[in-house]
């Protein structure tokens, strides 16, 4: 038996059994709202199954158009709607592995103007205001609800997931906040329930009892006017007895204002509440959120917290997960860091998901790395994330590859990432690469500043030199007082208590956390300063926040208008989080500033038209963007590359809106091609 034997045994749920306890959860890819795309979705879901995954649920599909989260949304109402879906399960079971199809309604969350929930409010985070479903209607839905399920069991799945957390509609209906009926459908708990156990009653009639019901509840609403935990308890027992095969928990509304799967949160960090939950309940139980690696999953399955852990994002980036564990391999998996940026972000800009650290998820039909026909010398120059994608996928596919860095590590910016307090999980994936470099046998040469002379022997030459710190200029820019980012987050220098940041991009946002928060924070204290109470005995398992300590005063600047969205950085679904970080920690924010000078009395700014101001500071950190270091690349007077060998890739290439994701990406497609 391997170190992960309580990951990897099998659950019998009765009629069926899981091969172990690894569920990929619900993620929309956004592939699944057009029937053109389900091959790709098969490709998707069959790379997860012959990793070794036991169970996938879908994105979520709507019943129908009213429960659209976006016009056009995937949709199962009729017999027709049932040939694509095959193509997935056909796919899914070739490989051993079970499938669930992911029944959703998003409610007030539905971004159209026809969206309906339990009462007429509506949410924060959507422009659309829902109607009140009448009774009519929610007799109707829950119909819609099991002819769903049964249109999926004809299409092949192993059964639905009942989405009804994270605000969604069937949370909608259950919690106060958006529930303000006063007919049998709301007020108290057993009335606010009846909705999601009818329909866990009615779709268990329609589908027999051979299929799997898996509903997803909320276990911490995280928003006012949610649940306290007696009601969450009343209701995950009703949902038992109406006849769920699984629950899996979910944690907070989309609206909620507490990071819930962000990489600043640690990991596994509410397998407490679903340890709870468990011991209330006969079903299996799905533990959730920010579980990333099999030493995790198999802490919380031995240690019964949980039966089953459900995990979207760590699937995501590396498809073989199980597998690896499996093979006794985990240093070998690509791990998934809680950044977002390649997949939430992109789903919530309406674009197809990926993911950052692996740029052929959803793309498994489109970036595939075939052996190449010639071996060729390839040279790599630059080991961060662009350069290393590139050496390690050109390896791979049987090239012979040396990679230069001229530091004395691989890794790149990520090394400087990692050192942010909160952005430990960057560390992951230069262990991943460290692991990749030797697997796929690429020569890497440390401290090694290359020429064109070492070059020339080369087939092809990668340049991925990536960035160099922008140093602006105005008087004082040499004073001492004036630092880079580079030596603040590589610890070379001694920081000051009052200090001033210019520049409020990702990297600026990074430095103040550097310069305020501490590393790995222990769950309590981190759920304190947000404000979570786990025992969930307020509504929402909302408390009052536990105060920051700032250690030091920082000013954040920069030079256009808006003040607003200063220190937001530019991760779409986690700048509101960095942002609010910020505000408890006190960062003052300064928006139109013109730098006018540093001297041993601080840094002199004027802000929009008003006077001269001295911000009396111990140091100015420079974080006012990058400049591609471009050395090592041969172009003519016009710019154009004299030497047909030489590629660019990732900051090298563009350092304006440089992120990890473009670079990893450029690697991966450059050295498909080579
Ligand atoms: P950035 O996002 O381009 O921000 C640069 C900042 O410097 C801006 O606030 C800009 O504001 C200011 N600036 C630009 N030119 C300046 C000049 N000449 N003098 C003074 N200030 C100047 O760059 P970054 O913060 O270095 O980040 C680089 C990339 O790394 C980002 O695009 C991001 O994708 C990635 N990154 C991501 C994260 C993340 O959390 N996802 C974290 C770190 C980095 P004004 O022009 O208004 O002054
Ligand atoms: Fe994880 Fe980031 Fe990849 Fe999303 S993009 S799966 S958060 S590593």
């Amino acid at each position: 038996m391997t170190a992960f034997n309580h990951m990897l045994a099998p659950l019998d749920l009765g009629f069926t059994t899981l091969k172990n306890r690894i569920v990929m959860g619900s993620m929309h890819t956004g592939l699944e709202d057009r029937f053109w795309n389900y091959g790709k979705l098969a490709a998707y879901f069959e790379e997860r199954a012959k990793g070794g995954t036991a169970m996938m649920i879908t994105g979520g599909i709507a019943m129908n158009k009213r429960a659209w989260l976006k016009p056009l949304a995937g949709t199962m109402s009729s017999h027709a709607d049932i040939l694509n879906h095959r193509r997935v399960t056909e796919a899914v079971h070739r490989h051993d592995s079970k499938i669930l199809m992911q029944v959703l309604h998003a409610g007030r969350y539905g971004y159209h103007p026809f969206s309906v929930s339990a009462s007429s409010i509506k949410s924060p985070i959507n422009p659309f205001k829902p109607k009140e479903m009448s009774e009519k209607e929610i007799l109707e839905t829950i119909k819609d609800y099991a002819k769903t399920a049964r249109l999926a069991q004809l299409a092949g799945y192993d059964g639905i997931e009942l989405m009804g957390s994270e605000g969604y509609l069937l949370n909608q209906f259950i919690c106060r906040r958006v529930n303000q009926r006063k007919d049998q459908w709301g007020g108290p708990v057993e009335n606010r329930m009846r909705f999601p156990v009818e329909i866990v009653r009615a779709v268990r009639a329609e589908v027999g009892s051979d299929f799997i019901i898996c509903y997803r509840l909320s276990l911490i609403d995280l928003v006012p006017g949610g649940n306290t935990w007696d009601e969450i308890v009343t209701i995950a027992k009703a949902l038992e007895e109406a006849g769920i095969t699984i629950l899996n928990t979910g944690i907070g509304w989309h609206e909620a204002r507490v990071p819930t799967i962000a990489t600043q949160v640690p990991r596994a960090a509410f397998r407490q509440v679903t340890a709870r939950i468990k011991k209330e309940l006969k079903v299996p139980v799905m533990a959730s959120n920010r579980i990333n690696t099999p030493e995790i999953c198999e802490d919380i399955v031995a240690s019964g917290d949980a039966d089953l852990i459900s995990m979207a994002r760590p699937l995501l980036a590396d498809s073989d997960f199980v597998n690896k564990a499996a093979a006794g391999k985990p240093e070998a998996i690509n791990t998934c860091i809680g950044c977002n940026q390649g997949c939430l972000d992109l789903a919530f800009s309406n674009d197809r998901v990926t993911c950052l650290v692996n740029p052929r998820a959803g793309y498994e039909t489109e970036l595939v790395y075939v052996k190449a026909r010639k071996a060729k010398k390839v040279a790599v120059v630059g080991g961060g994330m662009a350069g290393l994608t590139a050496a390690t996928v050109a390896a791979e596919r049987g090239h012979e590859v040396t990679l230069f860095e001229a530091a004395a590590d691989i890794g790149g910016q990520f090394n400087m990432a990692a050192a942010v307090p909160g952005k430990e999980e960057f560390q992951e994936t230069i262990r991943y690469y460290r692991h990749e470099v030797e697997r796929t046998g690429v020569t890497v040469k440390l401290n090694a500043r290359v020429s064109h002379d070492t070059l020339a022997s080369f087939d092809e030459v990668v340049i991925a030199t990536g960035v160099k710190p922008r140093i602006p200029r105005f008087p004082g820019i040499d004073h001492p007082k004036v630092l880079s980012y580079p030596q603040v987050l590589r610890g070379e220098v001694e920081v000051g208590l009052r200090v001033a940041v210019i520049g409020s991009g990702g990297i600026g946002v990074d430095t103040c956390a550097f310069l305020l928060e501490d590393h790995n924070q222990p769950v309590g204290e981190w759920a304190a300063h947000w404000g979570i109470d786990m025992t969930v005995s307020e509504e929402g398992g909302l408390a009052a926040p536990l105060p920051r300590h700032a250690r030091r005063e920082i000013t954040m600047l920069q030079r256009k208008p808006g003040q607003k969205k200063m220190g937001a950085g530019p991760g779409l679904t986690t700048g509101w989080a960095h942002k609010a970080l910020l505000n408890q920690f006190g960062v003052k924010m300064i928006a139109e500033a013109e730098y006018l000078k540093v001297d041993d009395l601080g840094l002199h700014i004027r802000v929009g038209e008003s006077e001269t101001r001295i911000l009396d500071v111990d140091h100015v950190i420079l974080c006012a963007g990058q400049e591609s270091v471009t050395d090592l690349i041969p172009r003519d007077k016009d710019g154009k590359i004299t030497d047909a060998r030489y590629h660019v890739i990732g900051g090298a290439k563009l350092a304006g809106e440089l992120d990890a994701r473009r670079a990893i990406r450029e690697g991966a497609e450059l050295a498909a091609s080579l």
